[in-house]
């Protein structure tokens, strides 16, 4: 049978690696760090850094397709693997969402509403930028920020010297605060002949800039609910894109805004496990392999919760509840702010 390979072992990758051995598939995962949580269930792991050329070639010799559970992944290393195979999502993807300005500038583009926005490299940018944008703002690296790290909120113009300074020596952007009532994402995959397919928008809650949990259905109107699906197809077929993405939307008075894309399965879309026939990591097999897509039908309503550091600890209380789903990512130490497993809660029917 074909091997598909994985770049990035975490619980993403594990997640994606469950799927694609119910579907006929081995996975071979590459991942820099020690015991990568995907290495549990994977056929094949190669712990190895991306900038190790031998290991990346014996890794595209080993492989049939190429896919990713990480974005930040080195253009070295995809111009590598490029030579040799297909990777899904296609590099546009890639680049795209690995730099909050372009990415910005693209849904821009793509007539999609986000944030006010300007590029600041230095103290007279973040001037200019907070003439332009005022405050509240706030100043994000435009590279490899995750879980709200790499951002510095002003509340006020005199706190430009701090946030600058939270950047270190990082490109950033300023960002206007965005008043929303709620956060949704949608989950939507596009398969290898054009179809695209969406799952239910979920509304998410963070905490310290860290999802907390994902609730469907996600409280939006009928006509927000196809705007947020459509404008998810917009992106992807933008993009010629291939595989399942997580598009983060803030809802507001004015309509939806765009906070920022993901080019991969998302943790907002783990609720799907336990909400509908075919999930997130099986419509990303799918959609990366050439098959037809699930439709993304929802039959139950779910609550996801992330278990987070020590929440792992309630594994036994939780374990003693009806209708929780609960999947854990096998990582050993529970650390502050880690991403321990997550539990899906049925609530009802839909
Ligand atoms: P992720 O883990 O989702 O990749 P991230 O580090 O890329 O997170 P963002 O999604 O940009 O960070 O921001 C994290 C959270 O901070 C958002 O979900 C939202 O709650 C809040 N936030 C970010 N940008 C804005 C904004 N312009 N206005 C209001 N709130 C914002
Ligand atoms: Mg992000
Ligand atoms: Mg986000």
């Amino acid at each position: 049978g074909s091997v598909i390979g994985i770049l990035g072992g975490g619980q993403l990758g594990r997640m994606l690696s469950v799927a694609a051995a119910r579907l006929g598939y081995r996975t071979h995962i590459l991942e820099p760090g020690a015991n990568p949580p995907a290495a549990d269930v994977a056929h094949a792991v190669t712990i190895a850094p991306y900038e190790d050329s031998a290991a990346l070639e014996a890794f595209a010799r080993s492989v049939d397709i190429v896919t990713y559970e990480f974005e930040n992944i080195p253009t070295s290393a995809l111009d590598l693997l490029e030579a040799y195979l297909p990777i899904h999502p296609n590099r546009r993807a890639l680049s795209v969402s690995q730099d909050r300005l372009i990415e910005k500038s693209f849904l821009r583009d793509s007539g999609l509403a986000t944030a006010p926005y300007a590029a600041v490299d230095d103290a007279v940018d973040l001037a200019e930028a907070i003439a332009e944008i005022g405050t509240p703002a706030i100043l994000k690296t435009r590279r490899l920020g995750y879980d709200g790290k790499g951002q510095a909120r002003l509340n006020a113009p005199g706190d430009a010297d701090i946030a600058l300074a939270a950047m270190g020596d990082n490109p950033a952007i300023l960002e206007g605060f965005v008043e929303f009532s709620h956060e949704v994402s949608v989950i939507a995959a596009r398969g290898l002949s054009g179809e695209v397919a969406a799952f239910d928008p979920g509304e998410n809650v963070h905490e310290g800039g860290i999802l907390r949990t994902t609730i469907v259905p996600a409280r939006l109107t009928e006509a927000q609910r196809t705007d947020a699906i459509l404008l998810a197809g917009k992106i992807l077929n933008a993009l010629q894109y291939v595989g399942v993405m997580g598009v983060e939307l803030f809802v507001t008075a004015k309509g939806l805004i765009v906070n920022e894309i993901a080019p991969r399965v998302h943790n907002s879309g783990h609720w799907t496990q336990n909400g509908c026939a075919v999930d997130q990591f099986e419509q990303h097999i799918r959609a990366i392999a050439g098959w037809p897509l699930g439709d993304g039908s929802r039959h139950s309503d779910v609550l996801m919760e992330n278990l987070i550091g020590d929440d792992i600890g309630r594994i036994p209380y939780i374990a003693q509840e009806a209708n929780a789903a609960i999947h854990l990512y096998g990582k050993a130490e529970a650390r502050p702010g880690r991403k321990m497993g997550h539990v899906n809660r049925i609530t009802g029917r839909a």
